[in-house]
């Protein structure tokens, strides 16, 4: 029976972690996929080199109302697709080889399921290790959809490497995925309908900004909220039958509705490790599972089920395990995320609904882009900063920034929120560029 002293289950946030500090320790990795994980492979990489290509797209076409006479022609899917997955691949393929050559590392290209106390099964091999990582990531779910079962669909595992770019495409779901991956197809060219049982798109975001994003979809795509699929039958294409009473003939499906932890499918509590009702893995706040010597990371542990999440804890990880006497914790109040559809979103701390559902007294102001110099000058009519401030600490409870470059702007909020600036140190300590961007950012502050 092979013995390690470091096991990681999952290469993708797990793969960092192996360093320098390790070259003499005996370590293994389990992936029965792709180096790179979920992130690098069929996740927030491909999907933004997609969102930068549609970007390209919408410019081409909105230019002419600024003056610019261009045109969108078609999008050459096969060259956009290939050029993509011909950059990434071989990424994955490098790390594989690289994790061979390194003599004290062994890599079991199997799925690992636990058996026992830090013993895992690995295609019929049992395996025992000092220490195990479980970075085992998540999985799209499957809803229960009537006429789901049996028929081909994609999901964001393999609709970004599709043959062709689909004529009509039919998106089930209304979270960042389905945002992202409308944006990318109608703004290639292909007719978009997205079916969501919600009333707005993104759930759990902060109400304003989804009202913003849903209405600026509602104009472009064909959008069914309050709307479940009732029938749906393939015939080579889909014809599907929706609770609205309409009809959508599609080429392909892409289900978009939401991920669900993988620990189930490591049969983690063989092991001792606990998992909370929704099925992530618990850990205390260094990171330890409930199973002596087993550590988790990333969306095996976490609903937020984000990269940069995922990052910070594997260096967590990575410290804890060679300095046991040093502990150190991962910080999750204040956790920034980012879905890039058009419009962009940055967002950080709480929403205002949360606010007012904890009862808690705060500040708002929302500055929009057009009253902005460069937001003017761009022409933009939908966008805007929001921010909520404690009124006796006026320290900044959270902001969400709907529009252009959003992800970009909402970082100096995140690092004020994040040290613990008052809203009125963050507008005024600092001189912001004009006619920049970040005046968005200083006016909504201002404002409060
Ligand atoms: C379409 C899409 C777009 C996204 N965009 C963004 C974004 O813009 N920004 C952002 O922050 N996040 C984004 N995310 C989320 C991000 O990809 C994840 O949060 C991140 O990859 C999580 O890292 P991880 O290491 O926990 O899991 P993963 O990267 O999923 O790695 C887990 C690995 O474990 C392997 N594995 C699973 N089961 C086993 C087993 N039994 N044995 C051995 N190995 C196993 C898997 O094959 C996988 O390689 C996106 C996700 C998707 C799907």
């Amino acid at each position: 029976m092979a013995h390690h002293d470091l096991l990681i289950i999952g290469a993708g946030s797990g793969n960092s972690i192996i360093g320098p500090e390790h070259d003499d320790w005996d370590v293994a990795i389990a992936e029965p996929w792709s180096f790179g994980g979920t992130c690098m492979n069929r996740g927030c990489i491909p999907s933004k080199m997609l969102v930068h290509a549609a970007d390209l797209a919408l410019s081409a076409r909105r230019a002419p109302a600024l003056g610019v006479h261009t045109t969108f022609q078609r999008a050459d899917w096969h060259a956009i697709r290939n050029r993509i997955f011909g950059r990434i691949d071989p990424i994955a393929a490098a790390g594989l080889e690289y994790r061979h050559s390194l003599a004290n590392v062994t890599v079991y290209e199997h799925s690992a399921r636990f058996t026992g106390e830090r013993t895992v099964d690995l295609a019929g091999q049992e395996v025992t290790a000092e220490r195990i990582v479980v970075a085992a990531g998540a999985r799209t779910v499957v809803p229960d959809v009537p006429g789901l079962a049996g028929t081909p669909f994609r999901t964001s595992d393999d609709v970004m490497r599709l043959d062709d770019l689909p004529e009509r495409l039919v998106i089930l779901g209304g979270g960042f995925i389905a945002a992202e991956m409308a944006h990318v197809f109608d703004g290639l060219g292909s007719r978009v309908s997205i079916v969501h049982r919600g009333d707005m798109l993104l759930r759990g975001a902060d109400e304003d900004v989804r009202r913003c994003l849903t209405d600026t979809y509602v104009d472009r795509m064909d959008v069914h909220l309050g709307t479940t699929i009732t029938e749906l039958d393939h015939d080579g294409t889909y014809e599907i039958l929706l609770s609205d009473g309409s009809t959508l003939r599609a080429d392909q499906l892409l289900v978009a509705t939401g991920r669900r932890p993988n620990g189930d499918l490591l049969e983690v509590d063989r092991a001792g490790i606990a998992v909370d009702e929704r099925g992530y893995v618990t850990t205390d706040s260094h990171l330890r599972t409930t199973a002596e010597g087993v550590w988790a990371l990333g969306d095996v542990t976490n609903p937020r089920q984000l990269k940069h999440t995922a990052n910070a804890e594997a260096r967590i990880v990575a410290h804890n395990l060679t300095d046991p006497d040093d502990l150190r914790s991962v910080d999750r109040r204040f956790t920034p995320h980012a879905v890039f559809g058009h419009p962009q979103i940055g967002s950080v701390g709480y929403t205002e609904q949360q606010l007012v559902d904890a009862g808690r007294p705060y500040l708002v102001a929302t500055r929009h882009y057009a009253d902005t110099a460069y937001g003017w000058a761009m022409e933009d009519t939908t966008g805007f900063a929001k921010v909520l401030a404690d009124p006796d600490t006026r320290l900044l409870l959270g902001a969400h920034i709907v529009g252009p470059q959003a992800p970009t702007l909402i970082q100096q909020l995140i690092q004020g929120i994040a040290v613990g600036l008052t809203v009125d140190r963050m507008a005024h300590d600092q001189l912001y560029i004009h006619p920049a961007m970040p005046e968005l950012v200083e006016q909504a502050l201002l404002d409060l």
